[in-house]
């Protein structure tokens, strides 16, 4: 069978797999213990297999991809124009969600009564802390947590001493090499297994997320998911067509696998080894590029949840009965836009860092607790649109250097 059809028929199964899932949680939904117990542990295995790979996939595709860029020089340009690529996006995306949740009015008119709120607010991280926390003082430590933003500037520093120390490093870059491969091999083995962890994640968030959760919140859902597919065609589009002179049909049909995984597992991380394949292998994208441009990404660049961030914002702000002005407005852009870079690429963070969002312009935090019924539903969506933009961001940088 030729590639294509492989990862054509693998991306079929997944599908089919996604629609059984469905189908199984609307059956169960009566007795969600059932999908709970029995069939989110295929999920939770898949994600474990997943998981198991990111850390030395991420540490040692960094290296590669540093090494390879061969001067610091590339590598200064190149990670310029990747950060500035993802913070302009971000920018745009929770423009997108604001506008959208202003015009098209999030709270539909709703106003909270003297209702009880219950929610423990978890404690979000500042924004210097966040700043300050991305430098391991020990680097063992964050290899062990798996604290990505510390394993990546690790990771970037270790291996520019790599390159400056010339000659003498190169043998380390070809250990780093073998790992990488190594983790590339597993992936593709544990891809072949993505259909049924497909199903096992999909049937719990269904049986558990029935009509009776998602109904009330039915309008913010849908302009999360609106403004994500919007920020799809007026931002990555346009950027891939015109900046990068990418054949969008060809962009779409093979960033499917990538969206699915992400759409199913909600997490940009768990989604980054069959990102980085995707890219490499599908897309053209060079390897030093792919493998610096995607972890950072799937640790930094979070538009969906940005999207996100800022509907929900706006939401709470409408539902307590507060008028946010402009230039509160415009606070929840600088804030929204640090959150997301702080926001873990797991499932959820997105949600505790919507706390630092919301105290920056001064919103109740106990107001989370009206989205947090319908969180996964959301997260499925902002998660690939994280992942679709790390993507487009790696086509975008590539072409930038001509080596598409
Ligand atoms: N789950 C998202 C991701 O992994 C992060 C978030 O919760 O917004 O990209």
């Amino acid at each position: 069978m030729t590639k294509d059809k492989k990862s054509f028929s693998l991306t079929i199964k997944i599908l089919i797999g996604l629609v059984l899932g469905v189908v199984a949680g609307l059956l169960l939904q009566k007795s969600p213990d059932i999908a709970t117990n029995y069939i989110k542990p295929l999920g939770t295995i898949f994600l474990n297999l997943i998981k198991l790979v990111i850390v030395p996939l991420v540490f040692s595709s960094l290296v590669v991809g540093v090494g390879e860029m061969e001067d610091v020089t590339r590598l200064g340009k190149i990670g310029i124009k990747t950060i500035a690529f993802f913070l302009v996006t971000t920018c745009f995306a929770i423009i997108i969600g604001l506008v959208l949740a202003n015009v098209l009015n999030v709270s539909g008119g709703y106003i909270l009564s003297s209702e009880e709120i219950v929610y423990e607010a978890k404690e979000a991280p500042s924004v210097i802390d966040t700043l300050v926390g991305i430098i391991p003082a020990n680097p063992l430590k964050a290899l062990v947590n798996g604290d990505m933003l510390q394993i990546i500037v690790f990771a970037i520093i270790f291996s520019i001493g790599l390159l400056v120390g010339g000659e003498k490093c190169k043998i380390v870059f070809t250990i780093f090499d073998g790992i990488a491969e190594a983790m590339y091999k597993i992936i593709g083995g544990i891809m072949k297994l993505a259909p049924i962890g497909v199903f096992g994640l999909m049937t719990p968030v269904i049986a558990v997320n029935g009509p009776d959760v998602l109904l009330p919140l039915l309008r913010v859902i849908f302009i999360v998911y609106l403004a994500c597919i919007l920020h799809v065609i007026i931002v990555y589009a346009p950027a891939l067509k015109f900046l990068a002179k990418y054949d969008l049909k060809k962009f779409f049909k093979a960033a499917f696998t990538p969206w699915m995984v992400a759409f199913t597992t909600s997490s940009s991380s768990g989604t980054l080894p069959i990102s980085l394949e995707t890219a490499t292998d599908e897309l053209g994208v060079p390897k030093p590029i792919a493998s610096f441009v995607l972890p950072l990404g799937a640790t930094v660049n979070m538009d969906g949840t940005a999207i996100y961030q800022g509907v929900c914002a706006i939401f709470i702000a409408e539902v307590f009965g507060i008028d946010l002005s402009i230039s509160q407005q415009l606070t929840i852009i600088l804030t929204a836009t640090l959150a997301s870079i702080g926001t873990a690429g797991v499932p959820g963070a997105g949600m505790i860092m919507l706390a630092m969002v919301l105290q920056g312009v001064g919103l109740p935090v106990e107001g989370i607790a009206l989205v947090a019924g319908v969180e996964r539903i959301l997260d499925m969506m902002r998660t690939s649109i994280n992942v679709l933009g790390d993507i487009t961001c790696s086509i975008v940088v590539s072409h930038s250097e001509d080596e598409l």
